[in-house]
């Protein structure tokens, strides 16, 4: 079993120039089948503008690699009906993995973002890195275990990390966000273990994969999608693809000042947004609230959590209610200067925030759009996310599909376990 060297899709594998063109054909067409779901050779050749005859060896590489299929004859254009070719969803699966500030969750999905089984634990991932690696290697080997109903091989495995990732080191932690994991390379003995490709990204990033390709962003091209959990990312999806700045952590918003004068920051500066809209900023505030608001459902809750904050704003407990409109009012300052910035289609609310609905959305709207020029905020949807928990494990699988469609040897590779 080879060795796997963690890949950031920002720093993709560089290509052997010899055979760039019979492989990028080989992946363009794989990606045809996969898109079309069933077409021809004659379609094929018609859409790339290349020969029957090329177009037939490639797609003779792919039937071999068991990733399509011939599927019965389709329809006729006058001469013999045209052998269907379907791409095969269930040829591989891949494990997504979402590493937060505070859980372990890893999927296990098929080649059309299907989530096939699912674990999620809670775990003091800043504090202990050596107790995330045996974490994962059980979650990988339980959900590999749990899928159903193939058994089909392992293609590769995407990890979202809770950090900004650097493309040159995607599996260093940020020491500043996570002194305990200082100097530690994270992830690649799982990739060593399996005998495959690991795809290390942001969280957010990822999350915005998941909204763009079976999401709220489905169709949209210029989107953000913000994770609002113990931090604050977003993922900027610019032309259709996540946009990385010049050194591949772009995204950062909480640490865009929305009160100059604010509290302190990680980041060494002040009135963060992070500092009003992250999990822990949420709780010290209801905390905070509680004398004012004796009667809420809150006020016998300890230890509070941000999940008690969240059910009471639910169930409409006004205290909650007071806190949520506040983090609507912070995040609409952020996004209103974003928008006016991006000119964005969309954007999708994720994270502990996302979770709260229209109890968020209308005072987020108003907040951000009466700050908004008025073209850009006509245009400009803000929703949250409708893909629950799961989003960025299931963004980090669907980071390894999008890699192995544009390169088709990570589908080659794959080891059986
Ligand atoms: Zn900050």
């Amino acid at each position: 079993m080879g060795d796997f060297p963690l890949a950031s899709p920002a720093a993709p594998a560089a290509l052997d120039g010899r055979r760039v063109g019979e492989r990028r054909l080989r992946g363009v067409v794989l990606e045809l089948v996969w898109r079309h779901e069933s077409i021809s050779r004659a379609d094929i050749s018609r859409i790339t503008g290349r020969s029957r005859s090329t177009v037939s060896e490639a797609v003779a590489g792919l039937l071999d690699t068991g990733l399509i299929r011939e599927a019965g004859a389709g329809r006729s254009r006058g001469g013999r009906r045209p052998v269907i070719l379907r791409f095969r969803d269930d040829a591989r699966v891949i494990l997504g993995v979402d590493i937060g500030a505070t859980h372990v969750s890893v999927a296990v999905t098929d080649l059309r973002g299907r989530v096939l089984a699912w674990e999620d634990r809670s775990h003091d991932v800043r504090e202990d890195p050596e107790g995330v690696d045996a974490l994962l290697v059980a979650l990988c080997d339980r959900t590999l275990a749990a899928r159903s109903p193939t058994g089909s091989k392992l293609m590769g495995i995407g990890v979202g990390m809770p950090s900004p990732v650097d493309p040159k080191r995607p599996g260093r932690m940020s020491p500043r966000l996570y002194p305990a994991w200082r100097g530690r390379d994270a992830f690649g003995a799982l990739g060593t273990r399996h005998g495959v490709p690991v795809y290390v990204d942001n969280d957010a990033n990822l999350g915005a994969v998941a909204e763009h390709w079976w999401g709220n962003a489905t169709g949209s091209d210029n989107f953000m999608y913000v994770k609002a959990g113990s931090g604050v990312g977003a993922g900027i999806v610019v032309d259709g693809k996540v946009y990385r700045g010049a050194t591949g952590v772009a995204g950062e918003i909480g640490h865009v000042v929305v009160d100059g004068s604010g509290p302190p920051c990680v980041c060494g500066s002040r009135g963060c947004l992070a500092t009003f809209v992250g999990t822990r900023a949420l709780v010290a505030r209801a905390q905070s609230l509680l004398q004012r608001y004796p009667g809420s459902a809150l006020a016998g809750t300890t230890p509070l959590t941000i999940a008690d904050v969240e059910a009471a704003t639910l169930a409409g407990d006004p205290l909650a209610l007071a806190v949520t409109h506040e983090a609507a009012r912070y995040l609409g300052i952020a996004l209103a200067g974003i928008i006016n910035l991006m000119n964005l289609e969309s954007i999708v609310v994720g994270g502990h925030l996302g979770r709260l609905g229209e109890h968020l959305l209308v005072p987020l709207r108003d907040a951000a759009l009466s700050r908004t020029l008025v073209g850009s905020a006509a245009s400009c949807q803000i929703t949250t996310s409708q893909l629950g928990p799961q989003s960025v494990a299931l963004g980090a699988a669907t980071q390894v599909l999008l890699g192995a469609l544009a390169d088709p040897r990570l589908f080659q590779g794959a080891t059986s376990r």
